[in-house]
């Protein structure tokens, strides 16, 4: 018998947990938090003793396969690789174009991040469709827009706040998002322990909520007026005191003056928390103590969602919390990705039909089924779909499914047969997760303190497996190939990463890092403005022009708002991450988690009972599920969690496929954006709903 125990760094979220997994004759036996893990201490969530049913699950593709009818066939890689390159060179000598759809994991493989350029060259798509642009990008956008660079991520420093207002995030359940937090329950505690406080604004009492000192139920969709009443009580209490920062301000006097024509009642109307409580919070966020106004997915995915991550921006100005201990914090990685593209971008081209903007060459998932089934020039003909779902993930999922039949050619680089890829013609398996190394690359800078984190494969690939990478790298050289140009260098990828590591300030090579099993740990964060601002004047840009006009109209919004149906928001379980964890029976197991949450007096009022079956419809669609009838819900508002709905016809996912849930994407209605990024709106959905 032989036994070892592998450290590795966590590969299914953004919290990037440091687990240790005991090999027993070549199988994994257990999974545990790892103790001396310098972010995670320990800590890891449910999902983390899933990996190995990743990893050996026999749903999961092995070969690559391509689809006759309803008939999948198993291919040899070169076959598959010329092929794919033949009917891409047929639709490209038609008048219809190549696009690509790229699904969150992406973000989690350092690897094939290196080849992707290359790839989407070769395969000759301009812009990427991405999961980013259903509940990112805002945050992308007024990034740039107000300290000059997209990826200027300034995470809540939540180790030494002494207040962190959470409004529309569920970091129980996600352990962070856009913030790298492992361990947030503990983080939380040792900031109560230290007189701190956490606030919590959510139109559901949510897992962090019930932690929280605080929490205030708010109308979905009407964040802006909470945001914007923070702000109006801030300045109406002489609490405006930006500090260190005042120097670094671009038009701050122009945007306070800005607020005048805000009436703190008429936004409190708005968003349903009373001036009271707007002024209390205020007041504490406002008395010079580290604090930090945070907001995440139910901020985004409104119609506002751009404006609201400006808006949170502002506050955390205003209280002289950016770039400071406790407040927000601007990571230092040693992949850096704002010193490695400029000052970022925004809006150099834009989808046909809608116009929306790139950001960082990414376009609307929400437009995706349109720019497929609408003929004129620039028709998407042939899709790659790299570990996406956009069937289950965008907004008007069931038509998505119908205009990806359409295509003249559909490759899916896919672990699953999912209710995407069986529209594929050509599924690409990678390896196994357990086969694959692991760099932290786009969470280093997300993270609440300066780390690297490297992890080696736990077991070889077989001779017939390979990597995303490089399955990308022979995709590129077959159209390359073909089209009479030369194969790309295959290079190991471990090797850039070295290359970018020494040449990083920090000057450390892979094999430094590496040797650091628990995390290569490079101290808290620190202050690093003005110095890291890319916007052209060198300050923090307080009026930015291109929002303003969103401003405007939200305010001539706020004299018509009413609304007689229900509000859908979606929800997050510790236990699921967005469409591809459900095929392990140790993550679906208890109780049924795809149901509809919805208030005891709303659920009496339709006469509908606890369990019993309720239709959800809209002029988009209509999904039936069961009721859970929960005083955590806001009156007028009802959950439906994401990442269901595995009942589709197709699908291969045996153990998913026994508690299919439905998708509430099949509610959500493509045409509404958040006009600023195109970014779907996905929460505040007005639905009808009977007893079935
Ligand atoms: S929170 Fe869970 S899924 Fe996320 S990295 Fe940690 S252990 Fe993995």
């Amino acid at each position: 018998m032989t036994e070892f125990v592998h450290a590795r760094t966590c590969h299914i979220c953004e919290a990037n947990c440091g687990v240790l997994m005991t090999v027993r004759d070549g199988e994994v036996v257990s999974v545990k938090g790892n103790p001396d893990h310098v972010l995670s201490e320990g800590f890891i969530c449910p999902k983390a003793t899933a990996i190995p049913d990743l990893q050996n699950d026999p749903d999961r593709l092995r070969r690559p396969v391509k689809r006759t009818g309803e008939v999948w066939e198993e291919i040899s890689w070169e076959r598959a690789f010329r092929e794919i390159a033949e009917r891409l060179y047929e639709v490209k000598a038609g008048p219809k174009v190549p696009a690509i759809f790229l699904g969150n994991p992406n973000a989690h493989n350092y690897a094939s991040n290196f080849y992707m350029r290359g790839f989407l060259k070769a395969w000759g798509n301009k812009g990427v469709y991405s999961a980013t642009t259903l509940d990112q990008v805002p945050h992308m956008i007024a990034q740039k827009w107000v300290y000059g660079h997209n990826a200027m991520y300034p995470v809540p420093d939540i180790d030494r706040s002494q207040m962190i207002v959470i409004v529309g995030g569920n970091p129980m359940a996600s352990n962070g998002s856009i913030w790298t937090v492992p361990n947030f329950k503990k983080r939380i505690q040792r900031m109560q322990e230290r007189g701190g406080k956490l606030v919590v604004v959510d139109p559901r009492r949510t897992e962090t909520a019930k932690i929280a000192d605080e929490h205030h139920f708010v109308r979905p969709g009407t964040d802006t007026s909470f945001f914007l009443g923070v702000l109006k009580s801030l300045k109406n209490q002489n609490l405006i005191k930006p500090g260190r920062l005042e120097d670094m301000l671009a038009n701050w006097p122009e945007f306070v003056a800005r607020l005048d024509s805000f009436d703190l009642q008429s936004l409190s109307d708005h968003c349903g928390i009373d001036v009271a409580a707007i002024d209390a919070l205020a007041a504490e966020l406002g008395n010079g103590q580290p604090a930090v106004m945070y907001g995440r997915m139910g901020v985004s995915v409104v119609r506002y969602g751009t404006l609201n991550q400006y808006l949170i921006q502002m506050i955390n100005v205003a209280t002289g919390n950016v770039d400071r201990e406790g407040g927000t914090m601007f990571p230092a990685a040693l992949f850096d990705p704002v010193e490695r593209s400029g000052t970022g971008s925004y809006g150099r081209y834009h989808t046909r039909l809608k116009g929306s903007p790139e950001v960082l060459g990414e376009l609307p998932a929400a437009e995706l089924a349109a720019e497929i089934t609408t003929p004129g020039e620039g028709q998407i003909g042939a899709l790659v779909t790299m570990a996406g779902n956009p069937v289950l993930s965008a907004p008007g999922g069931q038509h998505i499914g119908k205009a990806l039949e359409t295509l003249d050619l559909m490759v899916s680089i896919d672990m699953y047969i999912t209710e995407t890829t069986c529209h594929a013609d050509y599924i690409l398996p990678p390896c196994g997760p357990l086969q694959k190394e692991h760099y932290n690359l786009f969470f280093a800078p997300l993270s609440v303190r300066n780390v690297a984190c490297f992890s080696e494969a736990l077991f070889p690939k077989e001779e017939h497996e390979l990597d995303d990478w490089e399955i990308l790298h022979g995709l590129t050289s077959a159209i390359r190939v073909l089209n009479n140009d030369t194969a790309p260098p295959k290079i190991e990828p471990r090797l850039m990463l070295d290359e970018i590591m020494k040449s990083s300030p920090e000057g450390v090579s892979l094999k430094d890092v590496a040797a650091h099993e628990n995390g290569y740990d490079m101290g808290p964060l620190k202050p690093r403005l003005p110095e890291r601002l890319k916007t052209e004047h060198g300050k923090i840009e307080c009026m930015p022009d291109m929002v303003m006009p969103d401003l405007d109209e939200f305010e001539e919004s706020l004299a018509s708002t009413s609304c007689d149906d229900f509000l859908l928001i979606g929800r997050r379980h510790v236990r699921s991450n967005n469409s591809w964890l459900h095929n392990s029976h140790r993550l679906i197991k208890g109780p049924d988690r795809c149901t509809l949450m919805i208030h005891p007096d709303s659920a009496d009022a339709l006469g509908l009972t606890d369990g019993a079956m309720a239709r959800v419809s809209n002029d988009v669609g209509e999904v039936e599920l069961a009721a859970e009838i929960t005083d955590e819900m806001m009156p007028g508002v009802v959950s439906i969690p994401h990442g269901y709905g595995h009942g589709k016809k197709g699908v291969k996912l045996s153990i998913a496929k026994e508690r299919p849930g439905v998708s509430v994407n099949d509610l959500t209605d493509p045409s509404i954006i958040d006009k600023l990024s195109g970014n779907a709106v996905l929460n505040g959905v007005p639905v009808k709903i009977e007893c079935a």
